[in-house]
């Protein structure tokens, strides 16, 4: 395994380029995360951050600038490579759970499992063994709809952690739930990654969560400001 989780290196991302309508979302943003290492990145809404976490993530492309995932330049890479490093080596979290509806909480995080070639029984024991480290592993069997909106981001949670990534990338994984859930809920994400030694960029608007982490970086108009 390599020092270094992520490398973004000198990203620029401008959409519409050269129309009126340019937006210069990213200007030469740099950042390091190191092997274990849990950052905040703070923005005001419309400063990048989904962006440059999609970007992070293998889901977008940065007009120029590197992306190092382990140790590894994913940034020319086509578009299968790009895939198979997405399955197995980062996880991602967004705002909204996005489980799948018609299937229950454990098939929600076996799926990912099979599609990266685990075994059937291998993947129910992992998703057992997450849902219960996060407090739902009684709920496994119940769909997404018959769960609280805390337990389903748990569920996420566990569904982004189901191939044991180095890299977890998660754009206001909390945001979207009342202020003590959110903090209970962070705190189950939060010993999850501290017990499997994660490294982790989490997007937050949210001050208090932001100080649990080892260090924040501020996007301010498509730059990285500290
Ligand atoms: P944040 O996540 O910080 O709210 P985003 O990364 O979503 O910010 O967006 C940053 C800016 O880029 C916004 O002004 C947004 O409108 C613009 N933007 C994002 N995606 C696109 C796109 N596909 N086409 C044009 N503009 C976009």
């Amino acid at each position: 395994m390599n020092d270094q989780a992520l490398v973004l290196n000198a990203i620029c991302k401008t959409y519409n380029a050269g129309k009126p309508n340019e937006v210069r979302v990213l200007r030469d943003v740099s950042v390091t995360l190191d092997r274990g290492e849990v950052v905040a990145l703070v923005a005001p809404s419309g400063a990048g951050k989904s962006t440059l976490l999609h970007i992070a993530g293998l889901l977008d492309t940065p007009d120029t600038g590197d992306v190092l995932v382990d140790g590894t330049n994913m940034t020319r890479l086509g578009d299968d490579a790009r895939t198979l490093a997405r399955r197995g080596q980062i996880g991602f979290i967004y705002q909204f759970h996005h489980l799948l509806p018609e299937f229950s909480a454990l098939e929600n995080i076996v799926l990912p499992q099979l599609a990266n070639g685990v075994g059937a029984s291998e993947a129910r024991d992992r998703a057992r063994m997450l849902l219960d480290r996060v407090g739902v592993g009684k709920r496994a069997d119940h769909r997404p709809a018959a769960l609280s909106g805390g337990e389903q981001q748990r569920v996420a949670f566990c569904r982004a952690l189901a191939n044991a990534p180095g890299l977890l990338l998660a754009d206001e994984p909390t945001g979207n739930l009342d202020p003590t859930t959110s903090d209970q809920v962070f705190g189950a994400l939060m010993d999850l990654v501290r017990e499997t030694g994660l490294s982790a960029l989490i997007a937050t608007h949210n001050m208090d969560l932001a100080k649990r982490m080892d260090r924040m970086l501020r996007l301010e108009e498509g730059r990285v400001v500290g």
